[in-house]
């Protein structure tokens, strides 16, 4: 769904409402699974670009200094000029470093005392008027917020956060 990121909105900073007008700002309202189906879609149709959607790598393999094969599970060995490992915050490479006798780069953390939780709800036609975003944002004077965001399907999805 398109929305004019403030004329669509309801932004709510410090107990005061933003005013509404047109900024020219289009935002893009869509759940993950339709993002990343939609981003899934278009680099499938890129030439060249081959999806493996049931391999899982185990392990690298390293020649003088450099990664030169993927190892998957129950699949050939895949060679390899350049690894971009985008397996998320559960990633094995340090232990696959490590098992190579390779010191894993520094890591940097930065904590942060926040939390939050999410749920859809069913969006109906009338629901705010039709405004599409809401914003609650929080201030140190009080550290509560809120988003809710329409999204495809008539749904909204709602997170607190604090
Ligand atoms: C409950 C929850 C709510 C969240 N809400 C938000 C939010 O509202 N906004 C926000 O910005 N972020 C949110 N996040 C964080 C966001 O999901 C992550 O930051 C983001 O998904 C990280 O993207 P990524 O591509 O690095 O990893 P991921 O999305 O984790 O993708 C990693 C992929 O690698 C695959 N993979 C892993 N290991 C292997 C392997 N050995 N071989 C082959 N494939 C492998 C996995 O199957 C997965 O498909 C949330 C996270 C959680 C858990």
């Amino acid at each position: 769904m398109r929305s004019d990121v403030q004329r669509d909105a309801r932004h709510i900073h410090c107990g005061q409402r933003h005013a509404r007008v047109e900024s020219g700002m289009t935002g893009l309202l869509a759940s993950r699974p339709m993002l990343e189906g939609q981003v899934r879609r278009r680099i499938t149709a890129l030439p060249g670009v081959q999806v493996l959607p049931d391999s899982v790598a185990t392990g690298l393999l390293v020649e003088r200094d450099r990664v030169t094969v993927v190892r998957l599970a129950g699949g050939e060995p895949m060679p390899a000029d350049l690894v971009v490992d985008a397996s998320g915050r559960g990633s094995r490479t340090p232990f696959w470093l490590d098992e190579l006798g390779i010191v894993p780069p520094a890591e940097e953390r930065v904590m942060l005392d926040v939390r939050y939780g999410t749920r859809e709800f069913r969006r109906r036609p009338g629901d705010l008027d039709g405004d599409l975003i809401v914003v609650v944002a929080p201030t140190p004077d009080s550290p509560r917020g809120g988003v809710a965001l329409a999204m495809e399907d008539d749904r909204w999805i709602v997170t607190l956060v604090g």
